[in-house]
């Protein structure tokens, strides 16, 4: 907080979650791990932040995220570390660290920073959930974690995306390639934009994945890399596109999906929503890193994995109408004019038997216990006046979809709720910790 008077805000670039949205938050992430654990993805947290060069080392220092947008500390122990811009490097960091068997197949949900300049969909927090899948080359991983991703969109109700997939190929033909891709955009170096005519040496790369107008044009016929793969390359890929086909997964070929990470090869994919305006329209990807392993210091260990940012699924889901907020009502309200201990044990007795119950507080009038009711969603209001307190009776006045108010005893409550509501026992809503 400032020392500005005024009243404390969040920090520019982060957004809090309340409820009623939040519990979208809850069903996104009970979808994802039900979803991913059908798979065979096991949850794994690791912390929020790291060692600094566990991102220098797997991302690059060439790319934005690492140059520009990292939040980066010194401790008071001296050491440089950094919030965890991303979610793949502090997976892999784990996997090094912990050798666990192969294949090891993991999933996360975590918040991820970049100070980023914010605007609409970018934040400087914002909260990914993912997968990683480590020690085999297989192209069908590929397949699987591409499909399982394919089809989490289509769980949430999506249907407006399209998938585009690509090969960054491996230390064998990329250098080559790459050769081939700065003689050419050499020659063209005039009409590139300003930072990639700068950066042509470092990574030409870039030029490819840039969505200015003068790059996009003089990159319309640059050789694609997918044209100079080596064999073991070449048949991976032909591979992972068969097996998408096989399983029904529509996406498209673009060579100029060149994620900007260091630590990608061969297989790269990114999912875009048409119901988003295109340059905001990223709702996931991810690709194979086969060398990422090794540059954090493990044995050589191909692996893939996805991430998707639930802010961005979230804006997609509401830019085509699905998967609205939808919170889960109460099954009673219990409205006491007599003091407030009925309502202390009948609230307890009503959770203790897996409903879902609340009460008003400080001996509010029977007008505004029932005003607070409604406005809770409660399906039944439990009422207790001083002839119920005195008869040890309740009365029972449905707030949805009409029905006559009746009494029941006391000692009858939990069953006459659980009857009028349909809910003899409620699971518990998922929850996933590390996410608000
Ligand atoms: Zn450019
Ligand atoms: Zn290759």
């Amino acid at each position: 907080m400032s020392e500005d008077s005024g009243p404390a805000r969040a920090p520019s670039g982060t957004h809090d979650v309340l409820w009623p949205e939040s519990t979208r938050w809850e069903s996104v992430l009970a979808l994802f791990a039900g979803h991913v654990e059908r798979a065979g993805y096991g949850l794994a947290h690791t912390p929020m932040f790291e060692d600094v060069r566990v991102f220098r080392r797997g991302i690059g220092e060439g790319s934005d995220v690492v140059g520009k947008e990292m939040y980066e500390f010194e401790d008071r122990g001296g050491r440089t570390l950094a919030l965890r811009p991303e979610g793949t490097a502090p997976m892999v960091r784990a996997f090094v660290q912990h050798r666990p068997p192969l294949p090891w197949k993991a999933w996360y949900a975590t918040p991820a920073f970049r100070y980023e300049r914010p605007q609409a969909g970018r934040y400087r927090q914002h909260h990914q959930v993912g997968v990683e899948a480590l020690g085999s080359e297989d192209p069908d991983l590929d397949v699987e974690v591409v499909a399982l991703a394919d089809g989490f969109f289509r769980s949430v109700g999506l249907s407006s995306f399209g998938l585009r997939l690509n090969s960054m190929g491996d230390e064998v033909c990329r250098p080559g390639y790459l050769d081939i891709l700065r003689a050419y955009l050499d020659s063209r170096r005039a009409e590139l934009c300003g930072e990639h005519g700068q950066r042509l040496e470092a990574n030409p790369l870039r030029a490819l994945d840039c969505k200015r107008p003068e790059c996009l044009a003089a990159t319309a016929d640059a050789p694609a890399l997918v044209d100079h793969l080596c064999e073991p390359c070449r048949l991976h890929f032909e591979r992972v596109c068969a097996g998408l086909r096989a399983l029904g997964v529509p996406f498209t070929f673009d060579h100029r999906l060149v994620r900007g990470f260091d630590y990608y090869t061969r297989t790269t994919f990114e999912f875009s929503s048409e119901a988003l305006a295109s340059a905001q329209n990223g709702i996931g990807g991810g690709g194979r890193y086969d060398g990422l392993v090794e540059m954090l210091g493990g044995s050589p260990t191909p692996g893939i994995g996805f991430g998707l940012g639930i802010e961005r699924l979230l804006l997609a889901c509401d830019a085509e109408g699905v998967f609205p907020v939808d919170p889960i009502p109460l099954d009673a309200y219990v409205v006491d004019v007599t003091g407030g201990q009925s309502a202390r044990d009948l609230t307890a007795a009503l959770r203790r038997a897996g409903l879902r119950a609340d009460r008003a507080f400080d001996g509010r009038s029977m007008k505004s216990q029932l005003k607070s009711a409604d406005r809770s969603g409660a399906q039944v209001a439990v009422i207790i006046g001083p002839d119920e307190l005195a008869a040890g009776t309740v009365s029972l006045r449905p707030m949805r979809g009409g029905g006559e108010q009746r009494t029941v005893p006391r000692a009858g409550l939990v069953d006459a709720v659980g009857e009028l509501t349909g809910h003899r026992a409620i699971d518990p809503p998922p929850t996933v910790s590390g996410v608000p």
